[in-house]
């Protein structure tokens, strides 16, 4: 088998972020199941910047959309009890873009173990944070529950992908 974009015989079936994947070993092209090298491209560009691997996916959707810039985006840590979450600005001055966020938001809570909010924050101008909700008191969220809302980022992610390629969004 040779490497469709170099064209080197040098190509080798390896597991590539959990993708059993062909790799070509002289250009890096990766070839075979589509949707999973579009998953493993998601991540490395999630990585280059700076994004942790379990909100990669929701933060590239969220930027897809063209009128959000992502401020910060946190994975969640269960270890130290840190909540995923992320922030973001409006980069269109349209509170439309912000109601079919809520859309999606809603539509994917019917599917998430947490409850999903927007807060909005004032630094010097909006901020927007989106950020599960606990249901106790701070002190009270444990390791497990850091885990629920790190399970639920996919599930946002699916859904903010599905619907922003429909005709509502746009
Ligand atoms: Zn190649």
């Amino acid at each position: 088998m040779a490497c469709e974009t170099c064209g080197s015989h040098n190509v080798t079936r390896r597991d590539v972020e959990g993708h059993l994947l062909f790799e070509c070993n002289l250009c890096g092209a990766l070839e075979g199941d589509d949707q999973a090298i579009a998953r493993v491209y998601d991540l490395r560009r999630g990585r280059e910047r700076g994004f942790d691997d379990a909100i990669s996916p929701l933060a590239l959707a969220l930027e897809s959309a063209e009128v959000f810039r992502i401020v910060q985006a946190t994975g969640g840590d269960p270890q130290s009890n840190e909540a995923p979450a992320l922030m973001f600005r409006l980069t269109k001055n349209d509170n439309a873009y912000i109601e079919r966020l809520l859309r999606s938001i809603e539509l994917a809570n019917r599917k998430t173990r947490l409850r999903w909010l927007i807060e909005l924050s004032l630094q010097n101008s909006i901020v927007y944070i989106l950020r599960p909700r606990f249901w106790r008191p701070p002190s009270e969220i444990g390791p497990e529950d850091i885990e629920v809302a790190i399970k639920d980022l996919r599930q946002l992610a699916t859904q903010l992908r599905r619907d922003l390629a429909l005709s509502w969004w746009r």
